[in-house]
């Protein structure tokens, strides 16, 4: 149990990629605020399971790309579990819709950039105060950071490219404090994000151009999550750590 007495929230907690990270957290010993937005029940299962597990969890709703829900989601968090916050994973996210360039708005615009990046922001923002010294935060960002994305996702792409840069520089100025802040940039992962908006036949073409010619796990996901949340990973900050089988380097 690398996570023992840990304190975990997971934006987006409770399902597929969030929800994988939140189990595996608590199985590694860790106490996890899981956040929603839309999905009240899969929020309630997802504490279930980590109660049946011998955990401790609660489910707090809270959209992050608002600042007034975020500082409420801070607030039931350490009602639950004390002032002090170990480990902030910053996973909620979305792709939306497939545009082109001409077909973006303002209102489009701000969607994509504000739960993609503005919530990473300003989430960082309000937990910095009472995140342990030792603490790790991990951001979900995307394989879409590095090469722009697939078609008619170029918001996104450039929202994670926000995200990328914006750990790095976290990086520099939350190290003194003892503050990690690593990325992700996971390839194509199976989840209802590529249900919703990837064709069957481009997930096969992206799989089999993959060296380990399958998608990935959320679980894998998580596992990479629970390294860079532990200790065990205590040197390791500012990284964008690609995890995508193969499919680009970088
Ligand atoms: P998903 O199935 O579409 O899930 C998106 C998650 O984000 C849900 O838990 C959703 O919560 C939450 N969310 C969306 N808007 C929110 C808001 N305003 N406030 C709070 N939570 C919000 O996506 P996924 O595949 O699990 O992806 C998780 C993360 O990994 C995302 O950041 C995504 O961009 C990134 N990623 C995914 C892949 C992939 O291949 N799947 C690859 C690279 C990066 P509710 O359901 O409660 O609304």
């Amino acid at each position: 149990m690398k996570l023992k007495g840990k304190v975990a929230v997971v934006t987006g907690g409770s399902r597929d990629i969030g929800k994988a990270i939140s189990v595996k957290l608590a199985k590694e010993g860790a106490k996890i605020v899981v956040n929603y937005f839309s999905s009240e029940t899969g929020a309630h299962k997802t504490v279930e399971e980590i109660k049946s597990l011998g955990g401790e969890a609660i489910a707090v709703k809270a959209d992050v790309s608002n600042q007034e829900d975020v500082e409420n989601l801070k607030t039931k968090a350490v009602e639950a579990f004390g002032n002090k916050i170990d480990i902030l994973v910053n996973n909620a996210g979305g792709l939306f819709e497939r545009r082109t360039l001409q077909e973006f708005d303002a209102s489009f615009y701000n969607l994509v950039m504000d739960v993609n990046f503005k919530s990473v922001v300003f989430t960082m923002q309000a937990f910095e105060s009472i995140m342990s010294n030792g603490a790790s935060i991990v951001n979900i960002s995307s394989q879409a950071a590095r090469d722009g994305g697939g078609g008619g996702s170029a918001l996104y792409a450039s929202s994670k490219g926000a995200v990328s840069t914006f750990t790095k520089a976290m990086a520099k100025e939350l190290g003194p404090k003892g503050i990690r802040v690593n990325a992700l940039c996971p390839g194509m992962i199976a989840t209802k994000f590529h249900d919703d908006f990837t064709k069957d036949q481009v997930r096969i073409n992206v799989a089999n151009a993959t060296p380990l010619r399958r998608e990935g796990s959320a679980k894998e996901v998580a596992d990479l999550v629970a390294y860079l949340a532990s200790d065990e990973a205590s040197f390791l900050t500012g990284n964008n750590v690609d995890i995508n089988g193969g499919l680009a380097f970088s």
